[in-house]
């Protein structure tokens, strides 16, 4: 749609009646945010931000866009009145930042206003001038093509929400972030913020949002940041939705979430789930109660995004939340991994920061070795990288450790900002797949899959006695088993942590870790862990121990495998110390 062209009209009672209306006006920085948004949809290349006293005694707007037409200035001071939206339909598709037609009135209504304008197809511009929203007067004027908005005396009719503005340090830091955020979303525009006389900001209109961030973070925080560039993959059915901006590496973050500034389709939101899935793409990286600088723009089609939710239009409801957090996080994680992976490994017991230390395994999916003698388990059962935003999966109750290397092919060396770790690879794998099984069952069922083929084992007569007494809990575990013959079964169906294992082979050991017990279906679920875990004597790749590591430290109990064996060794930095000054 463009702006431009459209003439201001009053919208119909239906339309207005489908708009999600309420005062957008709560504060100076609010009217700076509308101003602002209309010199965007306008189409301006230079837009100006003056402010005197915080904004309460005088707030500018100046922009170089289309303008307004003589005949519709005071049109466009009615509520409701837009050239924006016609009809409910376009709230489906919107692509300007207004449409409610209700900015202007609302804060004439509460302010002395004067515009002064020139609309670029006509030679001469107008000047009108409001009280408390009643027009003063309006003359012809010559201007530049464009648009001055001038705010004066704002709240001078609500003395209620004057006594409620904040100091006039909070006002003015509140306008420079609007300002800001714009700038950084639309660095092809000039933005320039004066406060009380004095130039606090200026964008060159470049393009370069890099160059923004320089000017709004300062050039050492911008240096700590990493582009984000990324376009969900076009699937059939699927939205494209592209991820666009800068975040911080691990070395840069705040203890609170005032750096995170995320745009959906131009428009500057406060989405806590949002904000949620950013932060966890940090997971590991960033200790808790630190987050991250972030300015994220999200490209996605208009009508994936209905904006007519909430009154500052600082709210939005995507048709699919879970997407739209994949696509951000997905794309946060895969720089910053690539970012760790650049830099120098920390040095161990100095670094000891945890900007120093990163864990890999949101890498997707774990790579996990696959060589024909100890293939002993299938992927299927390993990728399982939470993906989406939503609450944190687990309170992490391991710290963060990272992977130094393998000993006798059996246990990983992990360093974390607590000293060192010894790691039973097979003790960690079973608690590990065993929380797996847990998770599963609780949602729906452990995951099992239909053999293509079906497969007969022989059974000793015991073991052939204990799978008709411990039927129920096989099929817990997903399996499908039938009676071919005395003591032969075929099996139809089994878990899908065994693919790749032959029923020969797991089948005995299965049941001989269900004899010695096997009661409850989470016994069932602990044989099956035993059963697929890794084994000491498998060499294990880098990545692998990362990722292992990494859904060990998610565990809820990560300390012990569920047959109540160590999982790991912990030597403290005193312990070693203190190991090292013995005779
Ligand atoms: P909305 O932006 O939702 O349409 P507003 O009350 O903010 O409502 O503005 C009303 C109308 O005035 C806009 O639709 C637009 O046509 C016109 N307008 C407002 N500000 C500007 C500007 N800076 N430049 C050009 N036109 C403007
Ligand atoms: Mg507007």
């Amino acid at each position: 749609m463009s702006t431009e062209k459209m003439t201001i009209e009053v919208l119909p009672e239906t339309v207005i009646g489908r708009i999600a209306a309420g005062e957008a006006i709560e504060r100076p920085a609010s009217v700076v945010k509308e101003l602002i948004e209309n010199a965007i949809d306008a189409g301006a290349s230079a837009v100006q931000v003056e402010v005197e006293a915080g904004g309460a005694r005088l707030l500018r707007v100046s922009d170089n866009g289309a303008g307004i037409r003589r005949q519709e200035i005071q049109l466009a001071f009615k509520r409701h009145a837009t050239s924006k939206l016609r009809s409910a339909d376009d709230l489906q598709g919107l692509t300007t930042l207004g449409f409610r037609g209700e900015a202007l009135a609302s804060i004439a209504a509460v302010s002395r206003a004067t515009i002064l304008t020139r609309h670029r197809d006509e030679p001469m511009g107008v000047t009108l001038r409001l009280q408390g929203g009643a027009v003063e007067h309006e003359r012809p004027a010559g201007a530049p093509a464009g648009t001055v908005v001038t705010i004066e005396n704002l709240f001078f009719n609500t003395p209620a929400r004057l006594k409620f503005l904040k100091s006039e340090a909070t006002e003015k830091r509140h306008i420079h972030w609007t300002a800001a955020r714009y700038a950084m979303a639309y660095p092809q525009i000039a933005f320039a913020l004066k406060q009380d006389g004095r130039e606090r900001f200026r964008s060159s209109g470049g393009g370069q949002l890099a160059d923004v961030l320089a000017k709004v973070f300062g050039l050492k925080e911008a240096k700590c940041m990493v582009a984000v560039e990324a376009v969900e993959a076009r699937r059939p059915g699927r939205p494209r939705i592209a991820v666009a901006g800068f975040v911080s590496l691990p070395s840069l973050s705040r203890a609170s979430r005032d750096r995170i500034i995320l745009f959906v389709n131009g428009r500057a939101i406060q989405d806590p789930a949002l904000s949620h899935a950013l932060t966890q793409a940090y997971e590991g990286l960033l200790p808790a109660g630190a987050f991250p600088f972030a300015v994220l723009l999200l490209t996605m089609p208009p009508d994936f995004v209905d904006v007519n939710v909430h009154p500052t239009k600082a709210e939005v409801r995507f048709r699919d939340a879970q997407l739209v957090f994949v696509a951000l996080q997905r794309a946060v994680r895969e720089v910053l991994l690539a970012a760790a992976d650049a830099a120098p490994a920390p040095d161990p017991w100095t670094g000891g920061a945890f900007s120093d230390v990163y864990v890999d395994y949101q890498k997707a999916p774990p790579q996990w070795p696959r060589r024909p003698a100890d293939d002993l388990f299938d992927d299927a059962g390993l990728d399982e990288t939470p993906e989406a935003g939503g609450p944190p999966s687990r309170p992490r109750t391991l710290p963060v450790l990272r992977v130094l290397g393998q000993v006798g092919a059996a246990y990983i060396i992990a360093e974390g900002p607590a000293g060192l770790y010894l790691v039973d690879q097979n003790a960690a794998h079973e608690r590990v797949l065993f929380q797996k099984l847990c998770d599963e069952s609780a949602n729906g069922g452990i995951e099992g899959a239909q053999l293509a083929e079906s497969q007969t084992v022989l059974l000793s007569p015991e073991d052939s006695d204990l799978l008709a007494q411990v039927e129920n809990l096989l099929t817990h575990l997903s399996f499908e088993i039938e009676r071919f013959g005395p003591n032969s079964y075929v099996i139809r169906r089994r878990p899908t942590l065994l693919a790749g294992l032959q029923a020969a082979e797991f089948m005995p050991r299965l049941l001989e870790i269900l004899r010695r017990s096997a009661r409850t279906p989470a016994d069932a679920a602990a044989a099956l862990a035993a059963v697929a875990a890794l084994r000491r004597g498998q060499i294990l790749e880098q990545e692998a121990m990362q990722s292992l590591i990494a859904q060990l430290e998610r565990c809820p109990e990560p300390f012990v495998s569920p047959g109540g064996r160590k999982t790991f060794i912990h030597l403290s930095r005193e312990d070693l110390a203190e190991e090292f000054r013995r005779r």
